[in-house]
């Protein structure tokens, strides 16, 4: 089991989750599976499409998009296959809900897949997982056999001429391959480096295919939306973002954890009222609202509501979900360099502004934490971040440097404390404790 649930929790995606063997084909048959799948062969491609778009589901890969607008961009009339991909590489530090989703409820997200796949006319789909989650690869391998057993995959599903067939493909284990255009060149065989676009996989995804592309949760979400109605899946959350997330709590909170709540859920009632507060009665200092990529909000901007548009209002991402929290005894200059260190690691190197700005930054901001940092270093921080900025061929130069702009410019003076040879203050303080 993962961690104690929440009373204020609105279980819909995770609401198997505490059933026994809820990973079972049988318990999803029990309990509502693939109920909304029988459904979904009784309504027309527009149908189900239309109510897609009127739930307000937006994807949860970390963009946002709606789901709906994004299926309604495959063509119809299209001599070439089409394909449904999952994008289950979840690698942005501070996240990990998809795996969850995988692990104790395979069903819904292959019941997500088949609905998706009647929408847009795909007969074929591919679950890709990153490398590091082998035991998911398996668990959703046995996941997908006993669908076929049960009559759910095949070339004639449930006797009503309905083909599709699923099989999972595992990923390298690379950060860039959760951006689309490189999960699908990874998934063809290559090296897992970001296509151009236009055109967008709608048109030219998977061997140059009409493919929907969507994150394990926003096809984990298709099920309810197709059974109980969009206006049921809307109501759940605020206007313009439907449903319920599942929010990654993690950091300096009494308890961390991955509670399902609905959208546009207040981020300070997160951390105190679900997390139980900032851990040992600490201050809160700052809060990541969405994994890494997502720019640092300091304590007196986190009374905001946890939505695509309020956060993005506040300047920062709803992302992925992973709320990080920091308390008064985070060091920053160490916190971006964490973050630093990752994305130099996980850069390509396809691009130069990427490639050569992520180490640079590095190597920067780790001088500066070692206290060798001079005055001129905060601005070179700056600018190369800056530089970085919508040069880059993916997101990911705009993910390392959007958080290192924040990180300086919210908390200057913590940065300005380890010049000139000073210790890190709370590397101080972490010793004397
Ligand atoms: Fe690769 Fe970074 Fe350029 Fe993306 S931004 S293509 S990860 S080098």
């Amino acid at each position: 089991m993962y961690n104690q649930p929440s009373p204020l929790e609105v279980p819909v995606l995770t609401r198997r989750f505490r059933l026994p063997n809820s990973h079972k084909i049988d318990t999803y048959l029990a309990n509502e599976g693939y109920q909304a799948f029988e459904k979904a062969i009784g309504m027309s491609q527009d149908d189900i499409i239309n109510e897609v778009k009127a739930s307000g589901l937006r994807g949860r890969g970390g963009a946002g998009f709606p789901t709906g607008m994004k299926w309604s961009f495959v063509p119809r009339q299209s001599p070439k296959p089409k394909y449904i991909i999952v994008n289950g590489d979840e690698s942005e530090p501070g996240t990990c809900k998809d795996r969850l989703l995988m692990e104790f409820d395979p069903h819904q997200l292959i019941e997500g897949i088949l609905i998706a796949g009647l929408a847009v006319g795909a007969h074929q789909g591919y679950i890709y997982i990153r490398g590091e989650f082998r035991y998911l690869i398996e668990h959703m391998d046995r996941a997908i056999d006993e669908a076929y057993a049960r009559g759910y995959l095949g070339d004639n599903i449930l006797g009503r001429g309905i083909k599709f067939h699923l099989a999972t493909h595992s990923g390298a284990g690379a950060y860039e391959c959760g951006e689309e255009s490189a999960l699908l060149e990874s998934f063809e065989g290559k090296r897992g480096n970001p296509r151009i676009r236009p055109p967008f996989p709608a048109v030219a995804g998977a061997y140059s295919c009409p493919t929907v592309l969507n994150n394990v949760e926003t096809y984990c979400a298709v099920p309810s939306i197709i059974l109980k109605g969009a206006a049921y899946f809307a109501g759940l959350g605020s206007p313009k973002n439907g449903g319920t997330r599942l929010f990654c709590l993690s950091g300096h909170v009494n308890k961390p954890g991955v509670y399902e709540l609905p959208m546009g859920f207040n981020l300070m009632r997160l951390i105190n009222e679900v997390g139980g507060g900032v851990r040992g009665g600490k201050k809160l200092k700052a809060v990541i609202p969405g994994g890494s990529s997502c720019p640092v909000l300091k304590a007196d901007e986190c009374d905001l509501n946890l939505d695509f548009d309020t956060v993005a209002a506040a300047k920062s991402m709803l992302g992925s979900g992973g709320v990080v929290v920091m308390d008064e005894d985070t060091c920053m200059v160490k916190a971006a360099l964490r973050i630093m260190r990752f994305y130099a690691h996980e850069s390509c190197g396809w691009c130069i502004p990427c490639r050569e700005g992520t180490t640079w930054l590095r190597k920067v901001l780790q001088r500066f934490h070692d206290g060798q940092g001079v005055k001129s270093d905060i601005v070179l921080i700056g600018d190369l971040s800056r530089n970085m900025l919508g040069r880059t061929f993916c997101p990911l130069g705009d993910a390392a440097a959007m958080p290192t702009i924040a990180f300086v410019e919210k908390f200057r003076d913590e940065f300005e404390a380890h010049l000139d040879g000073k210790p890190c203050p709370y590397e101080k303080k972490l010793v004397a404790a």
